[in-house]
């Protein structure tokens, strides 16, 4: 085992743009490699991805890997995973983590396999033991019950994803200095089964759920998606994006795109207002880190309100439409 050594991240980049999840990992790993005295890498592949491993060196890695071929343009499961591989046997990282994007959900899985070692999906918290230096890899088991901490003793990498926000990004420090290593890999590592007939965005980035400072969450509370139209009009009001629990999605009042929780996304908005949301612990794995919550629950003794800053007991149907008016007239007085 002593020869894999150093921690390194998964970056993710589009079109020469590092992406937010990336300098999230970056301040998570930074703190791992500190601990164990280790160097931290980030791995970059795309195409023509410019500035992109300069800004990963800013945010904290003390090296950059990257493979830049027209194959790589955008993501392809084959080709990504053929590239890592590569490096991964070659390199030989003692921990390798990416984000839990459907990147990393994709790659992470293909590459634990291939290279015979473990891997802890959606993990909320990394740490390195003392002593051992191996990876403690923290997330909810048991239907989001109980806290898991995971080790990985004797297979290599040590490998995990992270949910998107669950930690700050590394702060840009344009006088940090690192070593960008130019790779270049065999043409059979680009091969794929792939055929990539156009590329959609859905939605507008800067719109979704995890990047806005405001979400409301439509709960089972709501009674029908009838009701929906207030939580929407709410959210428009305050410039934020609608989100819902597990039965609201279930049920299809809302997209799976809207689902917040352990099997959902993780948002940590400035505020965050839950209406008619019981506070379960498989929701509050996705919201917990929102900075001031709101929650309105008819029931006072409700588990949504031991997470919240300020509670109303009352009827999300009175209480949003007094929320409403009370919105509209001050933005009509300002
Ligand atoms: C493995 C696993 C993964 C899961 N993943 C997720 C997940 O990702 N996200 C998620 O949300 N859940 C998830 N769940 C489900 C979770 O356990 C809860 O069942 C779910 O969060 C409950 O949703 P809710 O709060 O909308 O509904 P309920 O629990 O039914 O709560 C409705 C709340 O509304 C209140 N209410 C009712 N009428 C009104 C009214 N008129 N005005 C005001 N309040 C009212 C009630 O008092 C109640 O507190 C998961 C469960 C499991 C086992």
């Amino acid at each position: 085992m002593k020869y894999w050594h150093g921690i390194w991240i998964l970056a993710e980049q589009w079109q020469g743009k590092v992406k937010g999840v990336s300098f999230e990992l970056l301040g998570r790993a930074r703190n791992l490699a500190d601990k164990c005295g280790e160097p931290l890498s980030a791995v970059l592949l795309g195409y023509q991805t410019g500035e992109a491993s300069q800004e990963l060196i800013y945010h904290g890695a003390d090296q950059v890997y990257v493979v830049d071929h027209p194959s790589l343009t955008q993501f392809d499961p084959d080709a990504y995973a053929n590239c890592l591989e590569h490096l991964i046997r070659e390199k030989r990282p003692a921990v390798f983590i990416a984000g839990a994007t459907s990147t990393g959900r994709t790659l992470m899985p293909i590459l634990a396999a291939r290279l015979k070692t473990g891997l802890t999906a959606d993990c909320t918290d990394l740490d390195i033991e003392e002593g051992t230096k191996l990876l403690l890899q923290t997330r909810p088991a048991i239907g989001g019950n109980v806290m898991a901490t995971i080790r990985t003793p004797k297979h290599r990498p040590q490998m995990a994803t992270v949910r998107p926000r669950s930690h700050p990004p590394s702060l840009r420090n344009p006088a940090r200095k690192g070593v960008i290593i130019e790779v270049k890999l065999p043409d059979e590592a680009f091969r794929t089964r792939f055929e990539i007939l156009g590329f959609e965005r859905i939605g507008d980035e800067k719109a979704r759920l995890e990047n806005v400072d405001v979400v409301v969450c439509a709960g089972r509370g709501l009674g029908n998606p009838n009701a929906l139209f207030l939580i929407k009009e709410l959210a428009e009001l305050l410039g934020g994006a609608v989100g819902g629990t597990r039965p609201v999605v279930e049920q299809g009042w809302l997209p799976y795109l809207c689902q917040i929780g352990l099997s959902g996304k993780t948002v940590s908005p400035r505020l965050y207002i839950a209406c008619g949301v019981s506070g379960a612990i498989q929701h509050l794995a996705g919201m917990r880190s929102s900075k001031f919550v709101i929650a309105i629950n008819k029931d006072p003794r409700a588990q949504i309100f031991k997470v919240a800053d300020l509670g109303i007991v009352g009827d999300v149907n009175e209480i949003i439409p007094r929320l409403i008016k009370r919105l509209r007239q001050i933005r009509r007085n300002s």
